[in-house]
């Protein structure tokens, strides 16, 4: 027997249509390319969106067709990311901080037909157009005035484009799996692989990261996606936001410290998101300036580990909480985060820091488990840590072009790539990407626990920990630090902070200072070049 209730595919542009609706007067403020702040609401970007649609459909583009973005966050990429959508297309994203050949591979693996372009990022497009044979249009998101004169390129303007389109035009109607976005992962190892969103599951994302105890956002609140849009599908927030009804701050182009800290105070924002090198610019900033955060409220920081230091100043000098959350471009992203359920409600300080220094929980509709390398489940015990691996509804169940097949097995467990451990209340801790695990004498080191701990030092502004060949034990840490500017704490200050924190046989055989530590294009450290780096070094226990 079947329910009798009513089909109504779950597509993104119905989204866009209930925000126009229900909190059509609602702010979008932006700092646009161009310079100043821009205003608009959901109404709008309804209107303008659907204008896009119809102008993308009256030149030819159809269904599957997929078109790239190369653009900040903004309210002009937002209504592009619909209107691609809602002409039955399929928004891809590109990251800005890869390498031009990178972003031209991606392109022809992805066969984008057009791409929707910033103004700061036309220099990417003039070098790649003439390799990426599918392409045939390239928008450059600004108006006329701003137009470059100068460009090799067949350059279309997008007010003006817009404009020629009267918004006399209904959403394309298809299945709720079709595709309706692509990210690609940065491939620090290997060819990026590409994730193909459907509008299923973006609306069951967003449903899923609305709730109280995921991101909690609500209609009353003033909230500012740092992360860009460009990365991990933007943790979900353009559907979000729309989908309760939220005021929206886009940062656009400048994520520095000051120009992050003027939008939150003039803006009022009361919640955000980023990954913690955008945080650390802007607690920096506040400390230099003294400028404190009356506003804010709540802060989500994920995409890699949010250091314990961090979580503590957040909240205890500055009065907002933090939620460490984790996940991934194949998870939509969000896999897991860091609200305190009620066994863990009366905790303060460091008993409540060791919950949060966990990456969190799995809301309704992720589900996860820790596997030994025989694919044997772990208990839930908070300790013993292997292969973390989820399904659910809006987890890949591969990658375009069938890439990276052994990751995704018979049962839809997707293997993460992450190494972890889940605690009796559920709560997951990641202890390192199994790539960068150490392996010394047949036991494992977690690299991350290691660089949480040094970071904690007052004297320390970033710290990275890779494993170095040795004779006895195959592999040994080396902690590889940033000093804070002024400072100069040495190799022992740092090794005994870091004593007695930690069991015996994981203290870093060595500790090098250096200057600079390379970060990925998402702005995770590339522990790959670090090993590169430090290929030759001998520790001085070998
Ligand atoms: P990319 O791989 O393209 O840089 P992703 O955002 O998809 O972008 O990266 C996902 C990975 O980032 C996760 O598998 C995990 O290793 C890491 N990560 C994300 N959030 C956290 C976190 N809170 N703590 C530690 N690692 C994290």
């Amino acid at each position: 027997m079947l329910g009798l209730m009513q089909e109504w595919p779950l597509l993104c542009h119905k989204i866009i249509d209930y925000a126009a609706q229900q909190h059509g007067n609602r702010d979008v403020v932006s700092r646009s390319i161009e310079g100043p702040i821009t205003r608009t609401n959901y109404g709008q970007i309804r209107d303008r969106a659907l204008r896009c649609a119809q102008a993308l459909d009256r030149d030819g583009f159809k269904l599957g067709d997929r078109i790239a973005t190369l653009a900040w966050n903004t309210a002009r990429h937002t209504e592009v990311w619909y209107g691609i959508m809602g002409n039955g297309g399929v928004y891809h994203t590109l990251n800005p901080r890869l390498f031009p050949e990178q972003i031209a591979w991606i392109m022809n693996h992805a066969g984008d037909s057009a791409i929707f372009v910033d103004l700061t990022f036309l220099p990417i497009v003039e070098a790649i157009a003439d390799q990426v044979k599918s392409l045939r249009k390239i928008i450059v998101l600004t108006d006329e005035a701003h137009m470059p004169k100068d460009s090799k390129l067949d350059l279309v303007c997008y007010e003006s484009w817009l404009a020629a389109a009267d918004g006399d035009f209904t959403w394309k109607e298809f299945d709720e799996n079709t595709a309706a976005g692509m990210c690609y992962t940065s491939g620090t190892t290997g060819d990026p692989k590409g994730v193909v969103y459907s509008h299923r599951s973006n609306v069951l994302h967003a449903l899923i990261s609305c709730q109280p105890d995921a991101l909690g956002i609500a209609a009353n609140e003033s909230i500012m996606p740092v992360v860009p849009m460009f990365h991990a599908n933007a943790w979900g927030i353009a559907f979000t936001a729309p989908m309760v009804g939220a005021k929206v701050v886009n940062p656009g182009a400048q994520m520095d410290g000051e120009s992050i800290y003027e939008l939150l105070d003039t803006e009022k924002v009361t919640f955000t998101a980023a990954v913690p090198t955008v945080w650390l610019m802007l607690l920096a900033y506040l400390e230099e300036s003294g400028k404190m955060l009356p506003h804010l409220n709540r802060v989500v920081i994920g995409g890699s580990a949010c250091p314990r230091a961090m979580t503590q100043k957040f909240q205890d000098v500055y009065g907002v909480d933090v939620v460490h959350a984790w996940g991934m471009t194949e998870m939509s992203p969000l896999g897991t985060l860091g609200a305190l359920k009620p066994e863990y409600a009366d905790l303060s300080g460091d008993a409540k820091l060791d919950i949060q220094e966990k990456q969190g929980y799995a809301p309704f509709g992720v589900e996860m488990k820790v596997t030994d390398d025989e694919n044997i489940e772990l208990p839930w015990d908070g300790e013993k840590f292997g292969r973390l691996k989820v399904r659910g509804p809006a987890v890949a169940s591969a990658y375009y072009g069938g890439a990276g097949e052994e990751q995704f097995d018979d049962e839809n467990w997707f293997d993460t790539g992450d190494v972890a451990h889940i605690n009796e209340n559920g709560y997951m801790q990641i202890t390192d990407r199994a790539k960068d695990v150490i392996k010394s004498g047949g036991e494992w080191i977690s690299t991350i626990d290691l660089e949480n701990l040094a970071v904690g030092h007052p004297d320390v502004q970033e710290a990275a920990v890779i494993g170095v060949v040795h004779p006895k034990w195959d592999e040994r840490p080396l902690l590889i630090i940033i000093r804070k500017e002024g400072k100069d704490p040495s190799k022992d200050d740092i090794l005994s902070f870091m004593d007695g924190k930690i069991a015996k046989w994981w203290m870093p055989d060595d500790v090098a200072f250096v200057d600079e530590i390379p970060h990925t294009a998402t702005g995770k450290i590339q522990k790959t070049e670090l090993r590169k780096q430090f290929a030759d070094y001998t520790l001085p226990t070998a």
